[in-house]
C-alpha cells in the first residue's frame, strides 16, 4: 500500500470519524470491520434516542471525564457545537432536550449514519465488512479472518478503533486486549461502566422490582473521601439497581467495589423537601396510618416499600429517625453487572502507551482511538463525543505524520 493509504480497523463512531477527516484530506482510507455491517453499537445507541452530545459549557463538559487533561485538547477540537454543525453539514438537525442533552431531531442514529456513509463513499473510503482482525502478522502486517480465509495486509499506517467490550454481539469483543498485551502495551483492565449494580432485596420487594424510583438524588464517597452526587431516577431490578442515577455514579461505585469488595450508595428519596420540613410532615396531628403519613409527605408505593425494606418496624413512627433515613437511605452494593451488559467500558490503552497524537509508542504508525482508550465518562452524550473527538484527533495526528 502506498504511504498515503491508511487502514482503519473498526467501523464505529471513532473509526468512521477518523475516516471522515482523512478522506477529506485526500487520503485513501480502507476501513475493516468484523461485522457484516458498520456502526452496530451506534445504531443501538440510537434506539431509545441518540443522545449524541451535551449542551453544557465546555469547561463543565470536560469535567465529566476521568481523564480530563488527556481528553481536553481532543474535546476542544470537536465539542458539542462542532458535533451539531457536523450533523447539519450532513443535513441532520438536532435539538436540546430538557436536561441539556442533544439529540438529532429524528432521534435515531440510522438517518445520520446513512448520510455519513454516503459522504464517505463519495470521498472514496472503502469499507470491508466481515473482516475480523486477529492480530499482527510478522513485520507489522495485519491478519484478518474472512469468509475466504486469512488475509494479510501490510499498511504503512493503521488506526485501531475497536471499541470496548460491552454488548459484544454488536462487534466490540475486547479481544484486542490480549493482542496488545502480548506486544507489552500498557493497558488498564476493562471493567463495566454505566452499568447496573448488585444488591439483595428481600421477598417483600418482589412486586416492586422493575419499577422506577423517580426524582431521587444519590451520592457515593470515593476512595479519597470526596462525595460524588447526582440526581435523576433509578430502577429496582431482580439483581439490584440500575438507571440514570446509578450510571452517573458508576465510576466511584465501581472503584469502591474494586478496592473494598463493596460500595455504599446513599439515596435521598425526597430531595426537594428539607430535613426539617420532612420532619414536620412526618409528625402529623391526629391519628393517621403510617402509610397515609408517608404518602402525604410525597412518598410513592416503591419508596414506601423501600423504607419498609430498610427500616425496622419499631422506627416507622419515629419522625426524626424516619426523616433522616429517607434523606440518607443506604444501599450496600456488592458487585457490578457483567461487562457484556454494561453500556460502556472503563479501562483500555493507557495514556502513557501513546504519543500525544495517539500513536502507540511501541508500535510506530499504529494509532488508537475511541472507547478502547483508557477513559471513562457517564452517559449523557459524553461517550459518543469522546469517541468522535479522539477519532478526529488520531486522524489529525496521522495527517501530521504522513506529510
Ligand atoms: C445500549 C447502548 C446505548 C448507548 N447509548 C449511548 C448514548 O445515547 N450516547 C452516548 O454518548 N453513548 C452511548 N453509548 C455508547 C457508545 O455507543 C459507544 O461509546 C461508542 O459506540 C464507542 O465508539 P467506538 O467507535 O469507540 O467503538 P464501537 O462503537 O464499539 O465500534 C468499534 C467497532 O470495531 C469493530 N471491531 C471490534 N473488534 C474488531 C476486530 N477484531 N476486527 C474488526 N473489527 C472489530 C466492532 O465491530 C465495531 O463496529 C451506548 C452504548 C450502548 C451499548
Amino acid at each position: 500500500m502506498n504511504a498515503k493509504r491508511v487502514v482503519i480497523i473498526g467501523a464505529g463512531p471513532a473509526g468512521l470519524m477518523a475516516a471522515d477527516v482523512l478522506s477529506a484530506h485526500g487520503i485513501q482510507v480502507d476501513v475493516f470491520e468484523a461485522k457484516a455491517s458498520v456502526g452496530r453499537k451506534f445504531l443501538v445507541a440510537g434506539k431509545g434516542g441518540l443522545n449524541i452530545t451535551h449542551s453544557e459549557p465546555l469547561a463543565d463538559f470536560i469535567l465529566r471525564y476521568d481523564q480530563t487533561d488527556w481528553l481536553k485538547p481532543m474535546l476542544e477540537e470537536f465539542d458539542a457545537q462542532k458535533i451539531v454543525s457536523w450533523m447539519e453539514s450532513l443535513g441532520i438537525s438536532s435539538f436540546i432536550g430538557t436536561s441539556g442533552r442533544i439529540f438529532p431531531t429524528e432521534m435515531k442514529a440510522a438517518p445520520l449514519l446513512r448520510r455519513w456513509l454516503s459522504q464517505l463513499k463519495k470521498r472514496g473510503v472503502k469499507v470491508h465488512c466481515n473482516h475480523y482482525w486477529e492480530g499482527f502478522a510478522p513485520e507489522g502486517s495485519l491478519r484478518f479472518a474472512t469468509a475466504e480465509g486469512t488475509k494479510v495486509i501490510t499498511p504503512n499506517t493503521t488506526l485501531l478503533a475497536l471499541g470496548g467490550a460491552s454488548w459484544p454481539s454488536l462487534g466490540s469483543d475486547g479481544a484486542w486486549v490480549n493482542i496488545l498485551v502480548q506486544k507489552k502495551i500498557p493497558i488498564t483492565p476493562l471493567l463495566p461502566s454505566n452499568c447496573g449494580f448488585k444488591t439483595t432485596w428481600s421477598q417483600h420487594m418482589d412486586s416492586h422490582l422493575g419499577k422506577p424510583l423517580k426524582n431521587i438524588a444519590g451520592w457515593v464517597k470515593n476512595d479519597s473521601g470526596e462525595i460524588q452526587k447526582s440526581s435523576s431516577e433509578a430502577i429496582l431490578t431482580t439483581y439490584g439497581i440500575e438507571g440514570g442515577l446509578i450510571y452517573a455514579l458508576s465510576r466511584p461505585l465501581r472503584e469502591n467495589i474494586v478496592s473494598d469488595g463493596e460500595a455504599t450508595l446513599y439515596l435521598d428519596l425526597l430531595p426537594y423537601i428539607t430535613l426539617s420540613k420532612l420532619h414536620a410532615l412526618l409528625s402529623p396531628s391526629g391519628k393517621q396510618s403510617i402509610n397515609n403519613i408517608w404518602r402525604k409527605a410525597g412518598l410513592d408505593n416503591v419508596k414506601i416499600a423501600l423504607i419498609r425494606e430498610g427500616l425496622s418496624k419499631d422506627k416507622w413512627s419515629d419522625p426524626i429517625f424516619t426523616a433522616a433515613f429517607i434523606k440518607e437511605y443506604p444501599i450496600k452494593l456488592t458487585g457490578m453487572q457483567p461487562i457484556e451488559e454494561a453500556i460502556s467500558t472503563a479501562g483500555g490503552v493507557k495514556r502513557k502507551a501513546l504519543t500525544e497524537d495517539l500513536m502507540i509508542k511501541a508500535l510506530p504508525n499504529v494509532y488508537c482511538a475511541g472507547e478502547m482508550l483508557d477513559w471513562d465518562a457517564p452517559t449523557g452524550g459524553y461517550l459518543l463525543t469522546a469517541s468522535f473527538a479522539s477519532g478526529r484527533f488520531a486522524a489529525k495526528g496521522i495527517l501530521k505524520n504522513l506529510t
